[in-house]
């Protein structure tokens, strides 16, 4: 927390920046701001426990406002955090030195399309939802639908490297993004042109997307569209376990197919996920698949796909289970049944990996979640040719709070570790934020060095997002 002085020039000059109108130090913004999607922190306030507040939330209102807030910030040496929709489910926006949130939702603008280049200039504060409604109208689709497309923007999205649930085919937010407007930590604004590619040095924007607000506020973003498919098409398959539904998916993408949504859940989660609705064999996996692409494309897919499966041991259901998925897929999580309760706390470990390991990473994880009191249930989605993530997620119910916290973190030590053992990446969407920044140095061995380099490069005050991503922890 800020000193009264020091909080008060702030205030002062970061009023005459944005218009005192456009900051708030009620306690209630302060307590709604103080945690994100990270279920520790929404079960810790659920508990009664106080969680660090944001001496002032600040709501720029273009680029140029963005960065005098961070000239003063530099000067007066105060943590900045940047807020996007704030569904981010790390911990990420949570302010644990005090001092400046910076919520970007005023950014709201959606300023151009470009039809003859199908991309979009839009600003960081948009959120998911309105950009795809709005271009939706044009008959595009951003390929970017998160289960959080209502709850989060622009910003965090590029922020996090998220992925929407049809990645397999549009890619993730990193493939989709061409070009980027951020605001450095000492308040210069950069831009990266939005070009298909390009060979001049390192790819910069890369550097901001996934830098989870350590390295600056991102502002304006050039993303690709794609025309909405003339067809969409569900099918979904059972199998009798993980590695033969695995397997039908590795042959598919293997013969070039690049299905729209890949969904292998594993026993545990297809019986919570679909056996109240279908009718498949107890103890079975279920595959949710989808197409897009024009009628006869779409046709020769799903074919081969279906006959790829039958061949692996899979049993057809038709449409059901996935179209079921696809039309329920917002609302699953509101509000959490399982989460709810007293100490109850579940999270999910979103990790990614190559064919060759992912299923010992699965099995691996599992195990160890498992010894820890945690009842683990699975899917693997976003699946890629060269491999994919698995969701692992987790419950436990504990007696208190105490306890109740142990137990998650005992879970998360041990399912992180046993990832990085079989030769996971800690996380494929999520990203780091709080609640793995413990591990990042276990996931980027001596590569860290460079990341820190970097951090302390651009932001020599170490005002940006302090203790996320590992960097800039403080005593
Ligand atoms: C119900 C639910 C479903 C979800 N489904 C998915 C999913 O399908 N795929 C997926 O990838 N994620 C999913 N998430 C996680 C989350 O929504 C994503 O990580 C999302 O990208 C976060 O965006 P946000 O705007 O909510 O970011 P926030 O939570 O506001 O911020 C996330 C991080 O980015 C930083 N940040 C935000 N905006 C900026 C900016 N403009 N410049 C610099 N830094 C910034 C913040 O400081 C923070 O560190 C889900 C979350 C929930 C609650």
């Amino acid at each position: 927390m800020l000193d009264e002085k020091t909080k008060k020039k702030a205030f002062e000059r970061i009023a005459a920046i944005v218009g005192a109108d456009h900051i708030t130090r009620h306690k209630t913004d302060q307590i709604l701001n103080a945690h994100d999607a990270w279920p520790l922190s929404e079960a810790k306030l659920r508990a009664g426990e106080m969680l660090p507040l944001a001496d002032l939330i600040v709501f720029p209102g273009t680029a140029d406002e963005v960065s005098h807030v961070l000239i003063v910030a530099n000067e007066l040496k105060i943590p900045v955090t940047p807020v996007g929709g704030g569904a981010g489910t790390c911990g990420g926006t949570l302010p644990i030195y005090g001092g400046i949130q910076l919520d970007l939702k005023r950014l709201d603008k959606i300023t151009e399309i470009d039809h003859t280049s199908m991309v979009v200039r839009v600003q960081a504060g948009v959120v998911g939802i309105d950009l795809e409604e709005e271009v939706n109208r044009y008959g595009y689709t951003t390929g970017h639908t998160p289960t959080s497309l209502r709850a989060s923007n622009i910003g965090g999205f590029i922020a996090t490297r998220s992925g929407g649930s049809m990645s397999s085919l549009y890619g993730k937010i990193e493939d989709l993004t061409l070009g980027l407007q951020v605001v450095l930590p000492t308040g210069s604004i950069i831009e990266s042109k939005a070009v298909p590619r390009h060979s001049v040095g390192p790819d910069l924007r890369q550097l901001f997307i996934g830098s989870e607000g350590t390295l600056g506020i991102i502002t304006e973003a050039t993303l690709r569209l794609f025309p909405i498919p003339e067809e969409r098409r569900f099918r979904s398959i059972s199998f009798p376990d993980v590695h033969s539904g695995l397997e039908a998916i590795r042959k598919i993408f293997r013969v070039g197919i690049l299905p729209s949504v890949v969904r292998l859940y594993d026993p545990e989660d297809a019986a919570l996920s679909f056996s109240m609705h279908f009718e498949f064999e107890e103890g079975h996996c279920m595959l949710l698949l989808a197409f897009d692409g024009d009628l006869k494309k779409v046709d020769i897919d799903e074919k081969k796909s279906v006959q790829i499966c039958l061949e692996e041991g899979g049993s057809d259901h038709g449409e059901g289970p996935s179209k079921r998925w696809w039309e329920h897929r917002y609302d699953m999580y509101y509000p959490s049944r399982l989460t709810t309760g007293g100490y109850a706390i579940g999270d999910t470990i979103d990790i990614v990996a190559t064919y060759d390991k992912l299923e010992n990473v699965y099995h691996a994880m599992k195990e160890v979640m498992e010894e820890e009191d945690a009842i683990v249930m699975s899917h693997f989605s976003h699946m890629y040719p060269n491999g994919g993530s698995i969701y692992m997620i987790f419950f436990t119910s504990q007696p208190d709070a105490e306890t109740a916290w142990a137990t998650y973190k005992r879970i998360w030590d041990a399912g992180v570790a046993a990832c990085h053992r079989e030769g996971g990446t800690m996380s494929h969407q999520h990203g780091v934020g709080l609640s793995r920044s413990t591990y990042i140095e276990d996931e980027l061995g001596s590569s860290f060095n460079v990341l820190k380099t970097i951090k302390d490069a651009l932001d020599p005050n170490g005002i940006m997002n302090p203790g996320k991503l590992g960097l800039g922890v403080r005593e």
